[in-house]
């Protein structure tokens, strides 16, 4: 299996061969060494911004059932423009999803979490600043900003969530020893709808509609103008087709809260 502890196991023995060569044949380093350099850089690429590799550690991303469930989670929230009108929508159709906040947004926003908890919806953790550089962070300091976020949350709804979205869907060495250590659950996705980029609605719907397969995680953003307006057609489609949308926690079986 493809991990990182494997890859370094597999590159070291590789470099620790081509030196030995080179000692005893006198056969020049420098291409082999790039070469290796090179793909080295792009399986740790691929761990880096894959985030269902599994590569650092393993990630919920799906559940692996045949029934017609899905789970929806809407992430770097709250925020004022669309949390709430989002929460409407779900409200409207009864449904929960999952909300993987920003702790530095909250400050404010109380209010909207306040709502979001009370309406039957799940509150994660997606770091205290999304910070653009959250992942050049040691792991203690992220692990600081993780539960800087909980301490935010807390401040609201009286829990501290256990589970966390990288921001980005980044993960490395230090996030994963921060996850360990603040024993939190890492939680991905497999349908990212790319919402945050997405111009045109129709083709949002149909990329969302042709995902749509037992067990699905939804990766959307309640700061998107048009992830508001192509839900209320997405839900009626999945349950149109005879699915259930469920909460995170009862899909994948997890301890949401401390
Ligand atoms: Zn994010």
């Amino acid at each position: 299996m493809l991990t990182f502890r494997n890859t370094n196991l597999v590159f070291g023995i590789a470099s620790i061969a081509l030196i030995v060569t080179d000692i005893l044949y006198d056969i020049p380093l420098a291409l082999p060494i790039t070469i290796l350099i090179l793909l080295y850089s792009l399986i740790l690429f691929y761990g880096c911004y894959f985030i269902h590799s599994g590569f650092f550690m393993n990630i919920v991303c799906k559940a692996e059932t045949d029934k017609k469930v899905i789970a929806i989670s809407f992430d770097d929230g709250p925020a004022e423009n669309y949390t709430m009108q989002i929460a409407q929508v779900l409200k409207e159709q009864d449904i929960q999803a999952t909300f993987f906040c920003i702790g530095n947004r909250i400050e404010g926003n109380e209010h909207i979490v306040k709502s979001l908890h009370e309406q039957g919806h799940l509150l994660g953790n997606h770091s205290y600043s999304h910070h653009f550089f959250f992942d050049l962070y040691s792991s203690g300091k992220m692990l600081a900003e993780m539960k800087k976020m909980n301490d935010a949350v807390y401040q609201v709804t009286a829990l501290r969530p256990k589970l966390f979205r990288p921001p980005y869907g980044v993960m490395n060495p230090n996030l994963r020893a921060a996850i360990i250590e603040g024993e939190f659950i890492p939680v991905g996705w497999n349908v990212r709808s790319m919402d945050t980029v997405a111009k045109d609605s129709s083709k949002l719907m149909e990329k969302i509609k042709q995902a749509l397969q037992p067990g699905a995680v939804y990766l959307f953003h309640d700061t998107c103008k048009i992830t508001l307006d192509v839900l209320p057609a997405f839900i009626k489609h999945v349950k149109d087709q005879g699915y259930d949308i469920i909460r995170m926690d009862k899909m994948l079986a997890l301890q949401a809260y401390e």
